[in-house]
């Protein structure tokens, strides 16, 4: 990955001629999506929406998957200024023993929710992989896909874990600007960049069916951060042809600690980042979660991204009881998952709750796990 000002040219140095070309090409070379990051670009947003929407649409149908997530600890050993979690912060916090995380979990199930997310803050003696296979084993019965999104392992963990039921593993970076990723990680495992640049590969390289990738916007410069994606991207698309990639585009949220974004991301920006990701890779798996707000998500529909989470809680325990403190961060669309599950249909798009199956699973290698 180069350093981060070296990717400026690309983005700022570009002929603002170019972007109409680009909209018309069938494969798009990087320096190609440093141009649909231009500033320039960015006067042709109803363009590249129109662009955005026709692959998604020729790629994805008129679907968009839906997943919740389910926080089982809120101990973490890292000092990220960005987050709730960030162990310097007084919150309340705990860890689910394995039947409460079933208890939460089976609550999810009850409302709809097939595809589960396992989120947790990165303190692996309270945490470890053996907790993660252990409930793995148990929820993998009731939920068609399991995911986590937890502290980085090695490749035997992932191994471990995909043979006890997990298929995918979201790990973001942040920020793929050194300077400011030193800056925003003030001391713990995350602190160490590289080993975090390298996890999507050994996530990949386990065998895991996707990899999930992101950058956290407010930290750098988004068209810089959307560029090094789409290279990060790239990398593990050619490198790893057979896993599954999506991208996230969180946004900065309120948080415990009261840090404030240190760029401003508004929907316009966070609009064309989409869009170019989009064009740059037709087959990417594109997340808006539950922070942003229920306005934005639902104009997004059938433009670019393709998963939705849905009746979201970032406090571990906050399904069994609702109003928990110690919560990772606010969420910005309250709505249930029946409410957005209307919404979704409202517009002519289907909310798939299962689109995948474990018997899959077991033609992948994953011979120990029962279907
Ligand atoms: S971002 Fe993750 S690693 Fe950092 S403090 Fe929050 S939970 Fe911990």
């Amino acid at each position: 990955m180069p350093e981060f000002a070296e990717l400026s040219e690309c983005v700022y140095g570009c002929d603002p001629a170019g972007v109409d070309e680009v909209l018309h090409k069938e494969r798009l070379s990087l320096e190609d999506l440093g141009v649909l990051l231009s500033p320039e670009a960015g006067e042709r947003l109803p363009a590249m929406a129109e662009r955005s929407a026709g692959i998604t649409a020729a790629r994805f149908g008129r679907t968009i998957q839906i997943y919740a997530p389910l926080y089982l600890s809120s101990f973490c050993g890292n000092r990220c200024l960005y987050c709730g979690f960030s162990a310097e912060n007084k919150i309340e916090r705990r860890v689910l023993s394995l039947e409460e995380a079933e208890q939460e979990a089976l609550i999810l199930a009850g409302r709809g929710i097939d595809h589960l997310l396992l989120v947790a803050g990165e303190a692996p003696a309270r945490m470890g992989v053996e907790y993660l296979a252990n409930l793995a084993e148990r929820l993998r019965g009731s939920f068609a896909s399991l995911s986590i999104e937890v502290q980085p392992l090695s490749e035997d963990e992932y191994r471990r874990l995909f043979l006890a039921g997990i298929t995918s593993v979201a790990v973001y970076q942040e920020t793929y600007d050194r300077k400011v990723y030193e800056k925003v990680h003030l001391s713990g495992p995350k602190s160490d960049m590289a080993y975090r640049l390298a996890t999507p590969a050994r996530v990949a390289g386990a065998g895991m069916r996707e990899v999930g990738i992101g950058a956290l916007l407010g930290l750098a410069d988004w068209r810089l951060e959307g560029l090094a994606l789409g290279m990060h991207l790239a990398w593990l698309r050619h490198r790893f042809w057979r896993t599954a990639l999506t991208v996230s585009f969180p946004r900065m949220r309120p948080a415990a600690g009261g840090f404030a974004p240190m760029v401003n991301v508004g929907e316009r920006e966070l609009a064309q980042l989409i869009f170019a990701l989009r064009i740059f890779d037709p087959d990417v798996g594109l997340v808006l979660s539950t922070r942003e707000e229920a306005r934005l998500r639902d104009g997004m529909i059938g433009l670019g991204p393709t998963r939705y989470s849905a009746g979201s809680c970032t406090a571990p325990g906050g399904y069994s009881e609702p109003g928990r403190d110690g919560e990772q961060f606010a969420i910005g669309d309250l709505r249930t998952i029946d409410e957005v599950c209307s919404a979704i249909r409202e517009r002519d798009f289907d909310p798939v709750l299962k689109d995948w199956d474990p018997v899959f699973q077991q033609m992948q290698g994953g011979e120990k796990v029962a279907a």
